[in-house]
């Protein structure tokens, strides 16, 4: 039996009243007016009345799942109206088993799961759970039905299973709203043996119902009518029925007493189909100071959550893919157009690379402070070759000049520099070669020529081994430059002839004491203003600190790609933004759908225990499956359109940081855009939730 001290109720209420309405301009509705009532651990109680007497209000008060307007409810004799919803959540599945007319199944979950929902919400390892599902199921006849859907069964296989469930945690009191309400006579006869055994086992089993013949069967019968007890008796009839109206009922079997509640017996024959019967057994005592004591579902149970999350979103197959579209796209998306923002990205970086991105120029000239140009020496050069941040030191000396082939007579740009100019300037020879260090000091007479002035002088012809007059000296074509176009505005690169540095100084610019300009390469773009200043130091060191010299402005090519950059990169997070905020509304839609329409669900769930933390975690679950699912699926869609694209010539550039960038964004969307909506779910109030669709 329940509770230590029989004197003590079970249940004791006490002028409870019931109102609905009075706020928001409803109008406010007396529904329960002063109950007085108490039952004793091991009753047969029925609750009768017309429809609209009150009864379920009644019974959802009893059974913590609404609380009442005025009045005291005692459990044990603990004053109910302290607890918190956690505590009544605790209450609801340690206490109290649910039946209800409308059988109240989960029915994405199998008989099966539906039993043993309860007992996740309590924390029973997998197993266990499994276990005693499978042997309450048995013993009330379905073991053939265990993996069957609830649409899958009969009204009255519905209302077993539900009976089953309200087992499952112990079941202690058994609150029954007309649970013979949708049943034929035949599985509602059934149904009324099954709560004579379990009355006869020592469960308290409060029944509810219009049905005076229904009433008639229990121990106590307790009238309401509009809100108000009117008879309350001993029941004639009962307490004299030796045996229970089992149809079919086998030999007890062997018996098996459990800690946690109902005694099940077993029979040999269980197993094929045949039913045990519940004996009589020592309920243990529902202690109010073991509140939340109870480990409530763990970290294993998180699959568990998972489970019914997948199956949801396979029920749902064509609405969770339009959802996940979006998702998709978002990703998707992000994933491309990222791609393609690095493409293009790294092209600009290769074009400034070839504008020279890493290249300064320096000379000489008047200090600002007044005076004469300084002079840049082999020896200065020398020394700048030196510095760790530079790589390469081209020296220039450059003029337009009359250059001659047979009869074709030019003014050309000559451009004199050592054999590091294809290098500095990135710049490829497109036939025959260019000329070496050991050719420039032996001062060998060699020219290399832009592709225009090859055109210009050769036309068609081979230009290689020919020879071209630059000034007075003959010079032997060994090479052409490619194509460069005219990148760099001011200076028709094409048009030009290139001879070795001391070549030019020794046979074209005689008169030239030093270098026209000095092309400076820097190790890598970021040095580029560390070089710079490197190079202004040593100079100015080496002059005397007179700065008789300027180093041409290398941080407008900086920052104008800085700016690129980051336009690009704004740009592109918006982008980003943009498709992960439409995904994530439309994970928010579909939460907010999924709740709507699972909101009796969501009551059941609560009714059997669930705390509201326990529901916003299964939603939470539920989002974030989906939106992980998305991510997954645009991320396979944005690498195959990549791959296209990359087909197609596309210059795009798949990042590995930028996929998982996405991919950890879809996730944190769907936590953030299903968090609402779980904790909507969370917040409904178990009674609402039950009525709801
Ligand atoms: P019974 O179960 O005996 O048929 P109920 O307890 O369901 O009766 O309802 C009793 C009365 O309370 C009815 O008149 C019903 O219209 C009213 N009622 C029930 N629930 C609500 C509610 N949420 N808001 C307003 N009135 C309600
Ligand atoms: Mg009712």
């Amino acid at each position: 039996m329940v509770g230590v001290d029989a004197a003590v109720p079970l249940i004791e209420l006490r002028g409870i009243r019931k109102q609905y309405g009075g706020r928001d301009g409803a109008p406010a509705v007396d529904v329960l007016h002063g109950i007085d009532l108490r039952i004793h651990a091991g009753e047969f109680v029925a609750i009768v009345g017309q429809s609209g007497s009150g009864k379920s209000t009644l019974m959802h008060i009893l059974g913590c799942l609404d609380r009442a307007s005025a009045g005291v409810y005692r459990f044990n004799g603990r004053d109910v109206s302290q607890l918190d919803s956690d505590a009544l959540a605790w209450l609801r599945r340690k206490a109290f088993g649910f039946v209800f007319q409308g059988y109240h199944l989960i029915a994405t979950e199998s008989a099966r799961e539906n039993v043993e929902m309860p007992a996740i919400y309590a924390g029973m390892a997998a197993n266990a759970r499994a276990e005693r599902a499978g042997r309450l199921l048995a013993r009330l006849g379905m073991s053939g039905r265990m993996d069957n859907r609830p649409q899958q069964l009969s009204g009255g296989q519905q209302q077993r299973v539900s009976i089953a469930r309200a087992l499952m945690n112990g079941g202690h009191i058994i609150l029954a709203d007309e649970p013979t309400g949708a049943l034929d006579s035949r599985s509602g006869a059934e149904v009324m043996a099954l709560f004579h055994e379990l009355a006869g086992a020592g469960h308290t089993v409060i029944l509810i119902t219009h049905d005076r013949q229904v009433a008639g069967q229990a121990r106590r019968i307790i009238e309401i009518h509009d809100g108000r007890i009117v008879a309350d008796r001993r029941n004639a009839r009962d307490g004299s029925r030796a045996e229970p109206p089992v149809p079919a009922a086998a030999d007890a079997g062997v018996c098996e007493g459990e800690g946690a509640g109902v005694g099940i017996c077993v029979g040999a024959e269980a197993d094929a189909g045949e039913r045990g019967r519940f004996t009589e057994s020592e309920l243990p005592a529902i202690d109010l100071d073991e509140v939340g004591r109870d480990p409530g579902p763990g970290w294993a149970d998180l699959h568990e959550a998972l489970r019914s999350a997948w199956r949801g979103m396979r029920i749902n197959r064509s609405r969770t893919l339009l959802t996940l579209l979006g998702i998709i796209i978002g990703v998707a998306s992000v994933i491309i157009m990222l791609g393609i923002g690095e493409g293009a990205r790294q092209r600009v970086i290769a074009q400034l690379g070839t504008m020279g991105t890493t290249i300064m120029y320096m000379g000489s000239r008047p200090p600002p402070t007044g005076g004469p140009a300084g002079q840049i020496t082999e020896d200065d050069l020398s020394a700048l070759r030196g510095l760790p941040d530079i790589r390469r030191v081209l020296p220039v000396i450059g003029d337009p000049l009359t250059v001659r082939h047979g009869n074709v007579n030019r003014g050309i740009y000559v451009f004199s520099a050592s054999e590091e100019m294809p290098s500095v300037h990135q710049w490829d020879v497109a036939q025959g070669r260019f000329y070496t260090d050991a050719e420039d000091r032996d001062l060998a007479p060699l020219v290399v020529l832009g592709s225009k002035a090859r055109s210009h002088f050769f036309g068609s012809e081979d230009p290689l081994g020919k020879q071209l007059l630059i000034g007075s000296a003959p010079f032997e074509v060994i090479g052409v430059m490619a194509e460069r176009g005219a990148d760099s505005g001011a200076q028709d690169y094409d048009d030009m002839v290139f001879i070795p540095y001391r070549t030019g100084r020794a046979r074209v610019y005689q008169v030239q004491t030093q270098p026209d300009y000095v092309v400076l390469e820097a190790r890598s773009s970021d040095r580029v203003l560390a070089a710079e200043e490197a190079v202004r130091q040593l100079l100015l060191a080496r002059h005397g600190g007179r700065e008789d010299f300027g180093i041409g402005n290398a941080a407008a090519r900086l920052q104008a790609e800085a700016d690129t950059r980051r336009s690009m990169t704004t740009m592109l997070g918006l982008i980003a933004a943009v498709s992960l905020l439409v995904g994530g509304i439309g994970v928010m839609n579909v939460m907010l759908m999924t709740i709507k329409e699972r909101t009796r669900e969501i009551g059941i769930r609560m009714a059997t225990g669930a705390r509201n933390r326990d529901v916003l975690r299964q939603f939470l679950t539920e989002a974030l499956l989906l939106t992980v699912t998305g991510g997954v699926l645009g991320l396979a869609g944005g690498v195959a359109v990549a791959a296209v694209l990359i087909l197609a010539g596309v210059p795009l550039v798949l990042s590995v940081k930028a996929m998982l960038g996405a991919f950890a964004c879809a996730a944190a969307t769907g936590m953030v855009f299903g968090f609402m909506p779980a904790r909507t779910a969370a917040r409904l109030d178990p009674v609402v939730a039950l009525a709801g669709e």
